[in-house]
């Protein structure tokens, strides 16, 4: 049977660590789904086209992954729909231990027959946030490093665009 999983985010950007995790999930299964879904407890700097559009772009030389964006449906419901019995989350620290597994246990509860995987975050990017690149962005400093190329040069655009 076809090995089908779906890495849920909020992707607001998407960062270098993000894509490491897709990279090794593309050669973990067959078809890897990117859900570029809305977390409402943070607040976005792009829209849910424009994450879809950036991701899709970053992702573009990994054949068998491609890219969905949900704002209003459970995870769980997203993976039946596509097939998916498996779910991908990248875990940096203890901090992310614990709040994964609550998101594991819950999306357990609603889909016993869904299992997650996840990923250890390779050193280089374990310290990286979407949120934390926002956050020095905002005051000027240099995260080209930690951002895939396209992703940076939309994202420098739009600091250029609100300091006009
Ligand atoms: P969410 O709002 O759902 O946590 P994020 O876009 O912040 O969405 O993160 C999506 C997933 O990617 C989470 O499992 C998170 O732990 C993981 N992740 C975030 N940053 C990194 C990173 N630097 N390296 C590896 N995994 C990461």
């Amino acid at each position: 049977m076809k090995k089908i999983a779906l890495f849920p985010g909020s992707f607001d950007p998407l960062t270098m660590g993000h894509l490491d995790t897709i990279e090794r999930g593309a050669k973990l299964f067959d078809e890897l789904f990117i859900g570029v879904f809305v977390n409402t407890n943070k607040k976005s700097l792009f829209s849910a086209e424009e994450k879809k559009q950036l991701v899709e772009k970053a992702v573009a030389h990994l054949p068998n992954v491609s890219v969905v964006s949900q704002e209003t449906e459970l995870t769980v419901k997203t993976a039946a729909r596509l097939e998916a019995r498996f779910l991908l989350r990248g875990i940096r620290s203890v901090k992310d231990y614990e709040y994964e597994r609550d998101i594991m246990e819950m999306n357990h509860h609603l889909d016993s027959e869904l299992e997650t995987v996840f990923l250890i975050a390779k050193p280089e990017y374990s310290h990286i946030s979407s949120s934390l690149i926002k956050e020095v962005l905002l005051f000027g400093g240099d995260v080209q490093k930690y951002l895939p190329e396209n992703v940076y040069k939309v994202i420098l655009k739009k600091r250029e665009k609100n300091e006009e």
